[in-house]
């Protein structure tokens, strides 16, 4: 039998184990997460991982195959989706084209049969909270497209759900407004206390507004973390991939000695690692190290100076150089053959380029910066 747990002890929302199937296609594998209140938690993935399926199922529009999906401790499967406390803001907004402003964001309360004062002091609420002052009578068309996805936001917040699902929600903006908007979100988050669960293909945008981050890929979660821990201690291969631009380089484990592994690498070199995590020798592995880890010293008397047994340096020249305003990124081809990438913070002028493209170079990094991802 299942133990039973006391409400006050799950989470607000809880995923047990949920698939979805469209024919033979598996959308959502097995899939089992933990969101508690107040969390604004992002799901990051890639088109077609099953994010906004995923959504469907918890706002009701689509049923899971199997699985459980818990809603302060109730199984929500036999709760209709307007009966339920979520609410999803979907990408396109889904504005009534013939309604007004107003009328748009009353549309689920009078669905809901609240008294006509009664809206109309939510709707008035609401109008204020995203800043919608003065265009209660304009109709979508004759909005901007941040102004009607502040509309769609008012009227998925109008009914005050425990959950509020926005997919893609800053997709149609532009760079700029996009940017605002996020801070408006997380401001508006914060303020009402709600759970947000926004998806986004979009890691900087995921990594900007939520304090959690789940990665999709093919139905499942990769991984579960704060965007530091995403960033800093991917699990896997792809999710290092996935999350930011990273150097990896395939090999195995050479030693393993008092918190240190040792990798000999595919191209014939040795990269040490900090590793708390016994390592049996031959196992396969892959080292990654960010870009902006890599230091680089230009071949002579400096990079001399880079001899320490606690640093992994590899020889090479620098094949590309882009800069890119606060940093700039340098490809490096090693003598092994291998190719990695350093990204050095533009803290000063660059008066001149002191590191230019044929110029023999050492990069470096630190042991303590690299993580080892097993196969
Ligand atoms: P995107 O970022 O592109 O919106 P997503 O991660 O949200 O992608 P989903 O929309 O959840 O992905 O779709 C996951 C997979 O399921 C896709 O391969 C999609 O083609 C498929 N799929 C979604 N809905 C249906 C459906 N009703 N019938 C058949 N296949 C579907």
């Amino acid at each position: 039998a299942t133990p039973v747990v006391p409400a006050e002890d799950l989470p607000l929302l809880r995923i047990e184990g949920v698939s979805k199937n469209f024919g033979t296609f598996r959308a959502v594998d097995r899939l089992s997460l933990d969101i508690g209140a107040g969390e604004f938690f992002a799901l990051l993935g890639p088109s077609g991982c099953g994010k906004t399926t995923l959504l469907r199922m918890l706002a009701g529009f689509e049923t899971p195959d199997e699985g459980r999906i818990l809603l302060g401790g109730r199984d929500i499967a036999p709760v209709l989706p307007h009966e339920r406390p979520v609410n999803m803001m979907f990408q396109n907004y889904a504005l009534f084209p013939h309604l007004s402003v107003w009328d748009n964001i009353a549309f689920g309360l009078k669905r809901a049969g609240m008294a006509g004062a009664a809206i109309d002091t939510r709707v008035g609420e609401m109008v204020a909270l995203v800043k919608l002052d003065g265009l209660e009578k304009r109709k979508p068309d004759q909005l901007s497209g941040g102004q009607r996805q502040r509309v769609a936001l008012a009227r998925s917040l109008a009914r005050r759900p425990k959950v509020l699902l926005l997919d893609e929600p800053l997709a149609a903006l532009d760079k700029k407004l996009r940017e605002s908007t996020q801070q408006e979100l997380m401001e508006l988050q914060r303020r009402l206390g709600m759970t947000f669960i926004v998806v986004t293909h979009d890691q900087e945008e995921a990594m900007t507004m939520a304090n959690r981050i789940g990665v999709m890929n093919a139905g499942r979660l990769e991984q579960v973390a704060t965007p530091r821990d995403l960033y800093e201690v991917p699990v896997s291969r792809w999710v290092a991939g996935f999350v930011g631009d990273i150097n990896l380089f395939d090999g195995e484990v050479a030693s393993h000695e008092q918190h240190r592994v040792r990798i000999a690498t595919r191209d014939g070199g040795i990269i040490a690692v900090a590793e708390p995590r016994r390592m049996v020798a031959k196992t396969v592995v892959a080292v990654a190290i960010r870009p902006e880890k890599v230091k680089l010293s230009r071949r002579g008397p400096e990079s001399d100076a880079v001899n320490s047994q606690a640093i992994n340096r590899l020889d090479g020249v620098i094949t590309d150089v882009s800069y890119l305003g606060g940093s700039t990124v340098y490809k490096i081809r090693l003598d092994s053959g291998a190719v990695v990438r350093s990204s050095m913070a533009n803290t000063a002028r660059l008066e001149i380029d002191t590191l230019s493209a044929g110029q023999r170079v050492v990069a470096w990094f630190s042991p303590d910066d690299c993580v080892v991802l097993e196969k």
